[in-house]
Order: C-alpha cells, then sequence, then structure tokens
C-alpha cells in the first residue's frame, strides 16, 4: 500500500511536467489502494495560494484525478516545523550559525579563487575539544544541520537504482534562515514524513535534495520513504522542453481542443512503456502501472503523438460525451436531432475538439462566405449551369433521397451523362453547401442536410455567385 503525494509550489498554474509525475504517483497509489495527498508547498512564495489551489484543483478535476484526505498547506504547519527544528537542536544535531552573509560571501570567493566547491567551513559547528567564536553582537543565526562529514550517503532509487552522494559534497546546509523560516528541504521532508508518505516520485532535478533530505530523516530517525526521480521531459531536439514546445498550463490542453483522455495517455507514455503498447485506459494504466518501469532516460516530447492519441481518443469515446465536450467550444450539437450521424461524420477526420467543431458547424450552420482559392479554383463559366440541371435532376427525384447512397444512384449518372470529372461537381457543391473545399464526402453531407437545405444553399451560392 503505497502512500504518494503531489506537493507543487504554487506557481498559478500546473504544468504538464507536474501532470505527469502527479500521474505516476496517483497510479501507484490506486493501484496499491493507497492514498494520493496533496500538499502545497507555499512557504517561498508571496502568491495567492488560493488562486493557485484554484487553478491546480481545477485541473485535476478535468483529468479527474481525485486525492485523498485534506490538503496541506505549508505555510500552515511553520509550528511543527519550528518544533522539529527545535528538537535537532536539542539533541545535537543542528547548531545555530553567526556567520554573516559578508563573512560567507568573503568565504565563497576565497574558495572560488582556490578552485574549490563553495562550502560552509564549519565555523560554528560544535565539536568535541573545539572552542566556538564569541557570539556576535546584532546578528541573527541561521540553523544549520550536522552533516555528517564522511562516507557516502547512499539510497536505491526505484528508477535510477543505487546512488550514491559522498559526504564531501553536501555540506552542514541551512534548516531554519534567520528569520526563522525553515528551508525547502527541511519542510518537505517533514512533511513527507509526518503524512507518512511511502513513496516519493518526483523529477530528478531533486535528486541531490533527495541526499540532503536523507540527513534529516537520519537526524530526526524517521523512516526513509522509497524515491523514484523521473527524469525530464526534453523536446524533440534534446534540449529543456520550453513553453513553445508544449510545456503549457496543463488546462490550455483544454483549451486547445485536447480530451484528458489523451493528455493523461500521452504523459503515462511520456516516460514509461508497457511492450509497444502506445493506448492504454485509465483502467489498463491501473493494472499495469509500476513506478519500477519508469524510463531511465529522458523522455521527448512528441506533438505528432499527441494529435494522433487525440484522434484516437476522439473516434472512440460517445457520441454523446463529444457532445458535451465540444459545449465548452460553444458548439451545441447536443440538442441536433441528427446529432449522431452529424458526429460520425466529422469525427473522422479531427484531430482536436476545434478541429470538430469546425466541421460540425461547416454542416449545421450555412456559409456566410466561400472560400476564395477553392472558388477561383473550381466555379469555372459553365459551372452555375451544370448545379442547375443537377438541382433539378435531384428535385425530380426528391422522393427517394434519404441516405447518402440515395444521392450517389443520382449523381453518378448525371456525372457520365454530361462527361464531368468528379471534383468539376464535387468540389462547387462542397463550397455551396459547407463554404469551402475540405470536408466530408458531399453525398453524406447532402443526406444530413437534407434535400430542401442542400438546395437552398446550392441556390444561394449561385445567387451570390460565390462570393
Ligand atoms: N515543490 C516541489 C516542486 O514543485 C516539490 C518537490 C517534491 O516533490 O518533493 O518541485
Amino acid at each position: 500500500m503505497a502512500v504518494t503525494r503531489f506537493a507543487p509550489s504554487p506557481t498559478g498554474y500546473l504544468h504538464i511536467g507536474g501532470l505527469r509525475t502527479a500521474l505516476y504517483s496517483y497510479l501507484w497509489a490506486r493501484k496499491t489502494k493507497g492514498q494520493f495527498r496533496l500538499r502545497i508547498e507555499d512557504t517561498d512564495t508571496q502568491r495567492n495560494n488560493e488562486d493557485a489551489m484554484k487553478a491546480i484543483l481545477e485541473a485535476f478535476e478535468w483529468v479527474g484525478m481525485d486525492f485523498d484526505g485534506e490538503v496541506e498547506y505549508q505555510s500552515k504547519r511553520l509550528d511543527i516545523y519550528k518544533e522539529y527544528i527545535q528538537k535537532l537542536l536539542d539533541e545535537g544535531n543542528a547548531y545555530y550559525c553567526y556567520m554573516t552573509k559578508e563573512e560567507l560571501d568573503a568565504l565563497r570567493e576565497k574558495q572560488m579563487a582556490n578552485k574549490q566547491t563553495p562550502r560552509y567551513d564549519g565555523t560554528w559547528r560544535p565539536e568535541e575539544g573545539k572552542t566556538l567564536p564569541l557570539i556576535p553582537e546584532g546578528v541573527e543565526p541561521v540553523v544549520r544541520i550536522k552533516a555528517p562529514k564522511e562516507g557516502m550517503i547512499t539510497f536505491i532509487d526505484g528508477v535510477k537504482s543505487i546512488m550514491n552522494f559522498n559526504c564531501s559534497e553536501v555540506d552542514d546546509f541551512v534548516i531554519a534562515r534567520s528569520n526563522g523560516m525553515p528551508t525547502y528541504n527541511f519542510v518537505v521532508t517533514i512533511d513527507d514524513a509526518l503524512m507518512g508518505i511511502t513513496d516519493v516520485i518526483r523529477g530528478d532535478d531533486h535528486l541531490t535534495n533527495t541526499a540532503k533530505q536523507i540527513i534529516i530523516y537520519e537526524a530526526l530517525g524517521f523512516n526513509i520513504p522509497k524515491f523514484y526521480h523521473v527524469p525530464m521531459i526534453n523536446n524533440p531536439q534534446g534540449k529543456k522542453l520550453s513553453k513553445r514546445d508544449g510545456a503549457l498550463d496543463v488546462m490550455e490542453y483544454k483549451r486547445q481542443g485536447f480530451l484528458p483522455e489523451t493528455l493523461l495517455n500521452f504523459l503515462v507514455r511520456l516516460g514509461w512503456s508497457h511492450g509497444d503498447q502506445e493506448i492504454f485506459s485509465m483502467e489498463e494504466m491501473l493494472e499495469l502501472f509500476d513506478p519500477s518501469n519508469i524510463n531511465k532516460s529522458a523522455s521527448s516530447y512528441n506533438e505528432e503523438k499527441l494529435l494522433w492519441l487525440n484522434s484516437h481518443y476522439i473516434k472512440n469515446v460517445s457520441n454523446e460525451r463529444l457532445a458535451n465536450e465540444l459545449e465548452y467550444f460553444d458548439c451545441h450539437i447536443k440538442g441536433h436531432d441528427k446529432k449522431e450521424i452529424i458526429l460520425d461524420l466529422c469525427k473522422e477526420r479531427a484531430q482536436t475538439l476545434i478541429e470538430l467543431k469546425e466541421a460540425i458547424n461547416k454542416i449545421i450552420l450555412r456559409p456566410t462566405s466561400y472560400e476564395a482559392k477553392g472558388t477561383k479554383k473550381f466555379i469555372k463559366e459553365d459551372t452555375i449551369k451544370f448545379l442547375e440541371v443537377y438541382l433539378q435532376t435531384l428535385e425530380e427525384n426528391k422522393e427517394s433521397l434519404h441516405l447518402a447512397c440515395d444521392y450517389e444512384v443520382i449523381t453518378k449518372p448525371f456525372i457520365e451523362k454530361f462527361e464531368l470529372k468528379f471534383p468539376q461537381l464535387f468540389q462547387p457543391i462542397r463550397i455551396s453547401l459547407t463554404g469551402g473545399t475540405q470536408a466530408p464526402s458531399v453525398y453524406d453531407i447532402m443526406a444530413v442536410l437534407g434535400f430542401e437545405e442542400v438546395k437552398s444553399r446550392i441556390l444561394t451560392a449561385i445567387e451570390r455567385n460565390f462570393g
């Protein structure tokens, strides 16, 4: 039974990298019948937590992931952190350091000039037989942890296997600032321990933080959770993903017409695989996901795959669902009596809900203009003449026109009789009916619209001379 958590800093929105680690944590908690907790890491920020919370919860609601228990806010837990800082001080595992910023800067400069890695030199670290400097007046001290000076900090990462940090790489880092505020690594450790987190799944940019956090776990005698450090998402050029590449607010994917299933499926595969399977329903993810199978190397954001997955889900979710999703885009196909057939027709080609909406609108709304490029190419001197004759032919047979094939039966002989090429007739009809040349099969559109509407749209196009 895994207790996992998602611990965003409230930056105002949820980013897809964050959603991916949240998804992995969620899947692992749900799969093992454990718990998935939310903690807002808001000690370092002036931002409005309420707004950030709303944005984060909105994104989770959209993708259908829920949290267990109360949301924890670090800003409300300061007393708890202070208690543990005091405990470390009392037990001699932490100490006050009165070095001023100027002294620290001077130390750093000296070390850098000697080509050493800058690190705290232990001036205020209590040691047996060592006399500490006199406490200067007017300096508010920071609290530093007494980190081990020798040996290794070792842990088994579930993704990267054994991780070793030489203690000489980690100095006595600050756990409380001079204003008493605890630092990031300290609060994360306290929270993970007190919230009973068993499995921490997070980005591999936190690896060195983990080494520091382990020092705190050990100093306080807490159980150390299992860690899974997930490699980053890169752009197709192998660089860090930027906003332009798709490092967007999760809700931007909604606005761009992606289904939440698409995004989750896309993210689960971005860093994890199960054979060569690409499509995963939530049930399959829950059955198959295991954080030990997270890829060891960085993954690459692939927009084509995102679109491919979205077309897959657009084709495969119910029409009822699509109609509901389309309401968000002001496309009200929901109450339309031909909803099913229109959606069946349009969803075949749509890569996003926006494209689906555009295709639907071409059918349910009369064209307000005619695409200039198509008109120039396909509307010739004799077009209007044979459109009129074609309409007459349809009119003569209107009682038998119901299905797409009924239109086909009338149209094929017409084309043969007048020795036309298909586009010569079909494109002017398409333009008349939809305003453009990109649309599903003409027979299907005519069947959906019905003869009277077809006639009216073609006559309007003729009247307006396609302009
Ligand atoms: N607030 C941290 C972040 O947003 C969380 C890191 C962690 O999961 O421990 O990167």
